[in-house]
């Protein structure tokens, strides 16, 4: 058996199959698993409060005396009986009430009881209230001692108790105490950075001494939270530079140009790069010439310009034999980069061929064997191309869109397609806008590039906020711009509820303008839809045959169709600003003056308000995501909550970007001193092996 930390949850006392199984789902399998649990909050029941000094929102442990007590009956309300008691202390009175309560709790709320309750406290009718408070009788003469340390709450799962996870835990912080663990920090840089160590930080986390420690970790300036935010942090940042630098061990496809496609499809196109699309490529093309696969971010706001930049990048690569592919989240972006691709490559004699997951049977393997011949130089396609029976032809580079779309497992499943010791240059593209800092840490494992500049012509989009009242003028306005040759996209979102719910809404939607619009050609297209159905719509509306294009969020990437002019979001509330920002990008590409027309319910709070105003107010997807970190934090914003590509522990990356400094200090510390060991360790407690970062190769 081994060390105490990584045997299995089944050795703790209280721990059977079911509570293993409970455990199981919180991520839970080891002892060290359990230390790494660490609590949400914690909560004081170090020392009574007298009821006349309660603070009312707080929760607050008092001793004191019923007076009366009463059971209500009710017509309505959760339950038909309340029992109500009026309960005493030197200082003031306090009333509880519980809607359920079985016959010994009511037996221990007999007058005349001193009791010790712990609960929250709030003030109804102005006096003093716990609702369903914890409590237990006290023997006045012989009252058991109060707690010592403040309580931590942990983390739980339905079915797995407060009271029972705490106890679980606290025996593993017994085998720590006793027995200790290897100490994962150099100990010279702890020294110097005045931070405990691991033994003092675990415990000072998991049972907090009163007062000092109290105030400190509320307020996360413990250093023990200090010390682990780094730790984490740094251990992340490891598993990134040891994937980087395992890429830099892997043999890259030679490329070899003489610019001839480049030059040819230069001449074609109907316009010229912008400076910063032009400074990309030149950035793109010095990795080609590196010895090194490529491993490189680009960002650049909706519509700058992202794709033709990794169209140009591909000819290089299938000038000199390699086979290119490009693959995005939906398969209408899928299409869209497809149609694009094909205008694009067909007069310079290349071949590009679209595989999504909708192919099937004859249509698909016929697709098989295209991608497997050397006759195809481009694949465009959906996450189906990371399935095993796709075998390229030789595959040089891979241009992943919107990447905040794929998890990591994703991106690592498609450099596997290629053989002997090859690993394709890859260029990851994103049009959600993260502080330069924050990309640096989160990908670390990637160069970065951005297009900071957008194409000469483009519009600014008035923004404005139409409450839901305005409607039938607004119906005036859409059909009056229709009837001039514009076009018009009415976006859905009902984002919290089900994908049914938000496909009827825009179905309603639909009829209504349909209705009310006899003369305008309307069409729908949502998420529900066979691909092949929404690409046809989608169509329609790009050749100009529909006018007023009803969707649901499934055209807030990519879509390009430069006639239209006017976004109307309706529920703009229930999106990301960086969402809403993403769909407004779709308007403001032609020459026609752009709106982007918020329609918003009666009664939303000055808050929601507020952070609509937002999106009214700037244009700079940057400052708007910016805005969103702060608002929302980083998990959400980045999406990474639906990929797990950051899933922390402690560590919270927009809060804690005053220790980026420290992180990359540290990191590089540790890769110098070539303590495998304790980088190991250090990746094993954080990150874990499951998620795969260190299999790349
Ligand atoms: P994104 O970066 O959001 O993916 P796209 O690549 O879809 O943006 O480009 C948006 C639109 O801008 C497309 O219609 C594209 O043809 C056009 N475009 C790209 N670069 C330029 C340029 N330098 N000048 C004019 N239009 C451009
Ligand atoms: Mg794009």
């Amino acid at each position: 058996m081994g060390h105490w930390s990584v045997q299995g949850v089944r050795f703790l006392k209280g721990v059977g199959p079911k509570v293993t199984e409970k455990l199981k789902k919180l991520g839970l399998e080891s002892q060290r698993d359990l230390l790494f649990h660490l609590p949400l909050r914690y909560e004081d029941r170090t020392r009574v409060t007298p009821i006349g000094g309660l603070q009312p929102g707080r929760k607050q442990l008092i001793e004191a005396e019923v007076l009366q007590v009463a059971i209500n009956f009710r017509r309505q309300g959760p339950s038909k009986r309340m029992l109500v008691a009026k309960l005493e202390d030197p200082s003031g009175l306090l009333t509880i009430r519980l809607f359920f309560f079985s016959s010994a709790q009511q037996q221990q709320l007999q007058k005349g009881n001193k009791l010790r309750l712990f609960g929250d406290v709030r003030i109804a009718q102005g006096e003093f209230e716990m609702i369903h408070p914890e409590f237990e009788i006290l023997d006045p003469q012989n009252s058991p001692p109060l707690e010592q340390n403040l309580t931590p709450v942990y983390p739980t799962t339905d079915g797995l108790h407060q009271l029972s996870i705490t106890k679980i835990i606290r025996q593993v912080i017994v085998q720590l105490d006793q027995n200790d663990m290897p100490e994962t920090l150099p100990k010279t840089w702890l020294l110097q950075n005045n931070f405990p160590d691991f033994k003092s930080a675990m415990l000072s986390l998991h049972s907090p001494q009163q007062q000092i420690d109290t105030e400190l970790i509320a307020n996360r300036r413990h250093p023990a939270q200090y010390r682990f935010i780094v730790e984490e942090l740094t251990a992340h940042r490891l598993a990134l530079l040891e994937k980087r630098i395992s890429v830099q061990k892997m043999n890259n496809p030679s490329i070899k140009t003489n610019g001839t496609l480049h030059e040819k499809f230069i001449k074609n196109l109907p316009f010229e790069l912008t400076m910063a699309q032009q400074r990309v490529m030149a950035e793109l093309m010095q990795d080609f010439g590196r010895s090194q696969p490529m491993m490189r971010l680009l960002q650049g706001d909706v519509g700058s310009g992202k794709t033709v930049v990794a169209a140009l990048a591909c000819l290089p690569v299938i000038e000199s034999g390699f086979q290119a592919a490009m693959m995005a989240p939906t398969e209408i972006l899928v299409e869209q980069h497809y149609q694009n691709l094909k205008a694009w490559f067909t007069p310079l004699g290349l071949k590009v061929v679209c595989l999504m997951g909708a192919d099937k049977g004859k249509k698909r393997n016929q697709k098989l064997s295209l991608i497997a011949s050397r006759e195809t130089h481009m694949v465009v396609g959906t996450h189906a191309l990371f399935q095993e029976s796709v075998v390229f032809n030789n595959l040089g580079f891979i241009v992943i869109d919107e990447q905040h779309r794929f998890g990591v497992d994703q991106r690592l499943a498609l450099q596997k397609k290629t053989t002997n010791q090859q690993m394709p240059h890859q260029l990851i593209m994103t049009a959600t806008p993260i502080p330069r800092t924050l990309a640096m840490s989160i990908y670390a494992d990637l160069d970065y590039s951005q297009i900071d500049e957008l194409p000469p012509g483009r519009k600014p989009v008035t923004t404005s906020i139409i409450p839901e009242t305005k409607r039938d003028s607004l119906i005036h306005r859409v059909a009056a711009s229709c009837l001039e040759g514009g076009q018009v996209y009415w976006v859905c979102t009902l984002i919290d509820e089900s994908e049914v719910m938000q496909c009827e809404a825009a179905e309603t939607t639909f009829l209504s303008l349909q209705a009310q619009l006899p003369e305008l050609p309307v069409a729908l297209v949502h998420g529900r839809m066979k691909s092949a159905e929404k690409e046809a719509i989608i169509n329609t509306f790009k050749n100009g045959e529909t006018k007023i294009l009803v969707a649901t969020t499934v055209i807030e990437v990519g879509v390009d169709v430069p006639n239209a002019s006017i976004m109307i979001i309706e529920n703009p509330e229930r999106l990301g600003l960086s969402q809403i920002h993403q769909l407004r990008g779709r308007v403001g590409r032609g020459g026609r003056e752009s709106f982007c027309i918020l329609l918003v319910k009666q009664g939303l709070s000055v808050q929601v308000l507020n952070r609509l105003e937002i999106i009214r107010r700037y244009q700079d997807g940057f400052i708007i995501a910016e805005k969103d970190l702060e608002l929302r934090g980083a998990g959400e914003v980045l999406g990474t909550r639906q990929t797990g590509e950051a899933s922390f522990k402690i560590a919270d990356l927009l809060q804690d970007q005053r220790w980026f400094d420290t992180v990359d200090e540290l990191a590089q510390l540790m890769l110098d001193t070539d303590n495998t060991k304790a980088s190991e360790m250090l990746l094993e407690n954080w990150v874990g092996y499951k998620q795969g970062y260190t299999e790349v190769g």
